[in-house]
């Protein structure tokens, strides 16, 4: 099989080359003034982040990426609406798969962003014939944690740098493979959200697989509530999930009106420019996602053995 290298240099950077090629033109500015050692120092961080950037996107020329329209029916803007019905009946499905094939296994980070990273190269290379390889480096911080606070990661589209900000509990697996769908090149959210979760559900590991189904019952959950904290909460308490589930579950109900005016005007800053880029905003992360898996699982395509598109 064809294999292709993504170097991704600047993952290995132990501070974010982005934090600091944003950041080292303030702080020459505070530290030096507007002298020449100040310019040439923010000026190397400039070329040192593009050059890293450069040789990632040299190699990522000769990717084939996945076409989502030939491969599942479905795409950005060929999503059928799934009834409300079909969502409730799923809601019920996946908790009782929830339940029954809950595990209380938790890997250590490091070690499971590499599986996820295997998995995900796996799986696609399962559809395109080629194997993507990237690096499974994680960061915990990075500045625009700060502007984000929404985010529970970011993958720098430009340099492939991924920083998870907290310990995602049983989401741990999917906010990984999120992230690192970006890297391999998926920038827009719906792909993200697609690959992220056939992948990890077809992956027979049930730390992935849970992580995969906690995602897609957590975004029915937001699509079926509409922004109500009360109605998530009433959602869950009828959900029946098992207290090590039903915990977490309830500590993600949507912020109400208790969001900052930051976060609120960040938030929807990101769905317009979700929508410059030729995506629906950020209703692709929950309604856009299980529309996706929807309209696939309803095409012929899903009969394949390759799709597990199944809760
Ligand atoms: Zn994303």
């Amino acid at each position: 099989m064809e294999r292709i290298e993504i170097p991704g240099g600047a993952t290995y950077s132990p501070v974010a080359l982005t934090d600091l090629m944003l950041g080292a033109p303030l702080a020459s500015r505070v530290l030096l003034g507007a002298t020449l050692p100040g310019q040439v120092a923010s000026t190397a961080l400039f070329a040192l982040y593009l050059g890293s950037a450069a040789a990632d996107w040299l190699a990522r020329l000769g990717v084939r990426p996945i076409d989502f329209r030939e491969e599942f029916d479905a795409d950005v803007d060929q999503l059928e609406a799934m009834p409300l019905d079909a969502r409730e009946w799923e809601v019920r499905l996946l908790a009782r798969a929830l339940n029954e094939d809950y595990t209380d296994e938790r890997i250590e980070r490091k070690q499971l962003a590499r599986m996820v990273n295997d998995r995900l190269t796996e799986y696609v290379s399962g559809i395109t014939g080629q194997q993507i390889v990237t690096s499974s480096e994680v960061r915990s911080f990075n500045f625009a944690k700060l502007v984000f606070p929404f985010a529970a990661g970011t993958c720098d589209v430009v340099s492939g740098d991924v920083a998870i900000f907290q310990d995602n509990g049983v989401w741990e697996p999917h906010v990984i493979a999120h992230e690192f769908c970006h890297r391999k090149g998926y920038l827009k959210e719906l792909y993200a959200q697609v690959v992220a979760f056939l992948a990890m559900r077809s992956s027979g590991h049930p730390v992935l697989v849970q992580g995969a189904r906690v995602e897609r019952f957590h975004r029915q959950l937001a699509v079926l509530c509409g922004g109500d904290e009360v109605r998530y909460l009433e959602l869950v308490e009828t959900a029946c999930l098992r207290k090590e589930l039903d915990e977490p579950f309830r500590k993600m109900r949507p912020a109400s009106g208790s969001e900052s005016r930051v976060g609120s005007a960040m938030r929807s800053l990101y769905d317009q420019r979700m929508k410059m880029t030729g995506q629906n905003g950020l209703s692709d992360y929950d309604e856009g996602f299980t529309n996706f898996l929807w309209t696939f699982q309803r095409s012929s395509r899903a009969r394949q053995p390759k799709a597990h598109a199944a809760v």
